[in-house]
């Protein structure tokens, strides 16, 4: 009964079984859904097209044109795109973990190991975004990374380990968790949401867009520069797995924007005391207040603390 109902709310979706809400935003509200003929689950965002005005409903269609585009195994999968009277839906690949985000506020903060088995997957899917498809995702926050999880074999046992006794019997407590090792662990990061994405490079042309020849310096510019803001981006997420708050936070809009424009935060201790000083030359690379001297996508691929090898297993 229940069922019928949430078929009905949402027209031309006869192929899908509507199940459960799993996220939201502004104009949106994200399902998984059943597709009725081969069973996979999707998911699928579905966005009020009857609260938007052109340039917001442009933006969707924009949104969909990035997407379909994309072919990486980071990168959440796009399906189908459906037009009703009443609603956009965007069917894509689900992600069955949810958000990082979730993971960071469950857990407190990653291992650094963990966090680099994060923030890697995030650094291949901006890669292959910037130097392959020339897109500029301009939204990267934990909420918009979302993974599959996965069930971990450690081989020695993770609890005497993070607690340096010897003891091989040494249990977890009730609803505590080691970081990448116990059930549920992080499997595939997905970046999802293409929401506020650009398109700054023809797709395998390596060419701006636009005509060429007429484009303004402050363009061409901006366009040089606009993925560093990708950059940033990881340098607050990374900065975030391993504390579990954000670089730059203040209740006060202002002195936050002030905070950033400056570039003004610190390894607060205790929080930061145990965390190698290769990581923190890291996420001190990344939150470069110049765009020119920040890493590039190249040089954070080749980052000594994030080409490390670790121990998070990874199994299939
Ligand atoms: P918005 O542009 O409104 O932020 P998102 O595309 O980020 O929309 O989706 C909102 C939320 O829905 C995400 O933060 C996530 O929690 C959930 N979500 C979106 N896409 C998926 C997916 N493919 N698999 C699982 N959860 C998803
Ligand atoms: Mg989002």
């Amino acid at each position: 009964q229940r069922q019928k109902q949430k078929t009905a709310k949402y027209p031309n979706l006869d192929n899908y079984e509507v199940l459960e809400n799993i996220g939201e935003g502004a104009f949106s509200v994200v399902y998984k859904a059943r597709h009725k003929v081969t069973n996979k689950l999707v998911a699928i965002k579905i966005l009020r097209k009857f609260q938007m005005d052109q340039a917001q409903k442009s933006a969707v269609l924009k949104e969909v044109t990035i997407m379909r585009q994309l072919d990486h195994p980071n990168i959440v999968r796009f399906i189908e795109f459906i037009d009703s009277d009443l609603y956009y839906y965007i069917v894509q690949e689900l992600a069955p973990g949810g958000e990082i985000f979730t993971a960071i506020v469950k857990y407190t903060y990653f291992s650094e190991d963990l966090a680099r088995h994060v923030i890697r997957q995030v650094a291949e899917a901006i890669q292959y975004l910037h130097d392959e498809v020339g897109i500029v995702h301009r939204d990267i926050k934990p909420e918009n990374l979302l993974y599959v999880p996965i069930d971990t074999k450690p081989s020695v046992n993770p609890v005497a380990k993070l607690r340096k006794s010897d003891d091989p019997n040494a249990k977890l407590d009730e609803g505590e968790f080691v970081p990448g090792v116990g059930g549920g662990g992080i499997g595939v990061v997905k970046l999802a949401d293409f929401g506020l994405s650009k398109q700054i490079w023809e797709h395998n042309t390596k060419t701006p867009c636009g005509t060429v020849g007429y484009t303004a310096p402050e363009i061409v510019r901006d366009e040089r520069y606009s993925r560093e803001v990708d950059m940033w981006a990881i340098g607050c997420v990374l900065y975030t797995l391993l504390c579990g708050f954000p670089p730059f936070y203040d209740e006060s809009i202002d002195t936050l924007t002030e905070k950033v424009a400056k570039g003004e935060y610190t390894f607060l201790s205790p929080w930061w005391d145990e965390i190698s000083d290769g990581a923190k030359h890291c996420v001190s690379k990344l939150l470069t207040v110049d765009p020119s001297k920040r890493y590039a996508i190249a040089d954070f691929l080749n980052d000594p603390w994030l080409t490390k090898p670790y121990n998070v297993q990874v199994a299939h």
